[in-house]
């Protein structure tokens, strides 16, 4: 395709989104032009803002909104750590984001979460150091958590990482309990349909 300098720049960015290849950014960028503009506009807007009215939850890690008028150093609450309804005694550790999302696409999750960023991973020179097992056990201790459910993914990294767990958090009076099998080996917790990923939460075992 004989693009222009701006389609190109823009085939260029959408890119480098995971699972765009540059065939689907000149679909998007063909699509846009051909569709409402307020489209492209509202995308831009939201884009642009993205950073300034998005951080991670200072007490889970979980994306939360920035308070309008609220400073650059100030500490934002997702919507699940400040909702009264939940159930601050059950806490469900998951390593990202996207897993948490998976969890809540299932109903059935009625605690709150925490996300440790990443997995403990030898491989990767990931080691237990560089996890916050330090700030999750004061949450344990600061919110009465009496059950931990480790939802890390069936992975050998998952695995480990639910290992370490148990072994550092051990000492605290705390069940944990590890997110049942029905989540294939090996499988990310993101693609697991609702219902699979229900009965995997349902079927929760101890550790
Ligand atoms: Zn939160």
């Amino acid at each position: 395709m004989q693009a222009s300098p701006k389609v190109r720049r823009l085939v260029s960015l959408l890119s480098r989104l995971p699972g765009v290849g540059e065939k689907t950014a000149q679909r998007y960028v063909l699509h846009l032009l051909t569709t409402d503009p307020q489209v492209a506009k509202d995308l831009g807007h939201e884009l642009g803002t993205l950073h300034e009215e998005l951080r991670p939850c200072e007490r889970c890690g979980n994306v939360a909104e920035v308070p309008s008028g609220s400073l650059d150093g100030d500490e934002v609450s997702c919507d699940i750590c400040t909702d009264s309804k939940r159930d601050s005694s059950l806490l469900c550790v998951v390593a990202r984001v996207h897993d948490l999302m998976a969890i809540e696409r299932t109903g059935s999750m009625k605690g709150r979460y925490f996300v440790l960023g990443r997995l403990l991973s030898p491989l990767e020179g990931i080691g237990p150091e560089q996890l916050p097992i330090p700030r999750l056990a004061a949450r344990i201790q600061s919110d009465a958590v009496t059950e931990l459910i480790i939802a890390t993914p069936p992975s050998v990294d998952g695995e480990a990482t639910a290992l370490l767990l148990k072994r550092e958090l051990g000492e605290l009076e705390v069940k944990m309990t590890r997110i049942a099998s029905g989540v294939p080996h090996g499988g990310e917790i993101e693609y697991a349909d609702p219902i699979t990923m229900g009965r995997a939460l349902a079927g929760r075992q101890a550790l």
